[in-house]
């Protein structure tokens, strides 16, 4: 592989890299070694235990040779190594000129990766042009021709079988075979009509050179058309979705719309439009996964984002799929499956605890440990390190080597415990621990 993508997802040949940088597989996303060398070992690389997801490029299907190298350098970089996409299928071209893709390959391949390629290309409306290099068997004499009527005829002792389910004649597929490497020798032929015996005894046109099969490929003075890839580049089905409903992101935000697998993290700064993505990944995955919209949770930490969000949510892509899905604040999920589990297990609920009565807990308590009023500042700390426990789950060890540094914590911490244990109320911090713990021993809930 001679291109990568770089973090923006543009495409990077190997000669532009730089060290400090991380490279993509276009076809799986997986980071690329970057291998730098002679000829043949300048290219970029999986790592030895990758599963890519182009499988040509798993099976080492593509052609790495030299001769396979200076060949597709010939066209202008925006033609070669052309990512093509058929639903979840991807392969790269050699060389993609408007709807013509020419493959070069240096030596005869199996019958059934010439089909999975022609077919692969054929249903995206691509005509191929083949190029093999056949010069081996041309001077180990097993290929020999003659002249006759004005064309050349072609006995090829034991040919490969992969080209004898093709018909050349009606244009499917051209077919040219190159017999000579030697610059000075026009030595390149293109296959007009097979005997019926196959391979066997084959016509072709009279010789051409190099330059002239360029040219039959649409290469001039270094210029060619560029790749016709608008409508497959991606997926129908969401473009016209993006159309539809006018989604409209960058390269990030797209990313992270189209990740619905697993677990993914997108950070970024105010403004950025992390909501947007969001947003729009929720149309994505009702819309063209398939997704039942009543089994997705849409979690916020404050009401005013949760309902920002829903309004937003609706006013894309319609109440009706909107009222569907879940938008909620993580402490209201808490509550909503607190109250169930106590219900299902005739537990009585605690009481939640916020606002002025859970600081006049704090106070009383920082009163008792001091003579004096407590400062707000002190107010806010004393809070800030209480979430801070829950939230971290510290441990008794933990609050012993941290009240060495903050006085009194840990008596403080435990009475306050004991002030809402003996109330039978529990804070926001608490809620959210409690239930890890219930979720943890009972996932039904
Ligand atoms: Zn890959």
């Amino acid at each position: 592989m001679l291109f990568a993508n770089d973090y923006n997802d543009n495409r990077i040949h190997i000669d532009e890299t730089q060290s400090n940088q991380t490279y993509y597989c276009p076809y799986c996303g997986a980071p690329m070694i970057t291998k730098k060398g002679n000829v043949c070992q300048h290219h970029f690389a999986h790592s030895a235990s990758y599963h890519c997801s182009d499988t040509w490029e798993q099976t080492r299907a593509y052609d790495m040779s030299i001769w396979h190298n200076e060949w597709q350098s010939r066209f202008p970089k925006a033609n070669q190594e052309i990512k093509l996409s058929l639903g979840d299928t991807r392969h790269r071209a050699d060389v993609l000129i408007d709807s013509t893709v020419v493959e070069f390959q240096h030596s005869i391949m199996p019958v059934k990766s010439f089909d999975d390629r022609n077919n692969f290309y054929f249903n995206l409306g691509y005509k191929v042009v083949w190029l093999f290099d056949l010069s081996d068997i041309y001077c180990d004499g097993n290929l020999s021709y003659c002249k006759e009527n004005g064309r050349l005829c072609f006995k090829w002792n034991n040919p490969k079988k992969a080209f004898n389910s093709y018909d050349v004649k009606s244009g499917c597929i051209d077919l040219f075979f190159q017999l000579s490497e030697d610059t000075s020798e026009d030595k390149i032929v293109r296959v007009l009509d097979v005997s019926e015996k196959g391979f066997e005894q084959f016509y072709a046109s009279n010789f051409i050179s190099k330059d002239n099969f360029l040219e039959y490929v649409g290469l001039r003075n270094g210029q060619c058309a560029p790749p016709s890839r608008d409508d497959v580049e991606k997926n129908q089905e969401y473009t016209e979705f993006c159309q539809k409903y006018d989604v409209v992101l960058n390269k990030q935000q797209e990313r992270a719309v189209q990740a619905i697998e697993g677990s993914n993290l997108l950070l970024a700064v105010p403004g950025s439009g992390k909501t947007t993505a969001l947003i729009s990944r929720l149309g994505h995955m009702v819309f063209n996964k398939g997704i039942n919209p009543s089994n997705i949770l849409a979690i916020t930490f404050n009401r005013k984002a949760s309902d920002e969000m829903k309004e937003r949510f609706a006013k894309k892509f319609g109440w009706l799929v909107g009222n569907q899905i879940r938008f909620s604040t993580i402490n209201t999920l808490c509550y909503s499956i607190y109250r169930r589990y106590c219900q299902n297990e005739h537990i009585a609920e605690k009481r939640l605890v916020e606002g002025k009565e859970r600081r006049k807990i704090l106070v009383d308590i920082l009163s008792k440990y001091s003579d004096e009023y407590p400062s707000e500042n002190e107010i806010l700390d004393f809070e800030q390190a209480l979430d801070y426990i829950k939230n971290m789950m510290l441990s008794d060890t933990d609050l012993i080597e941290w009240n060495k540094s903050y006085c009194n914590i840990r008596e403080m911490y435990y009475d306050y415990q004991k002030v809402l244990e003996d109330s039978r109320q529990m804070d926001f911090d608490d809620q959210m621990v409690l239930l890890l713990k219930y979720l943890t021993m009972n996932r039904k809930y």
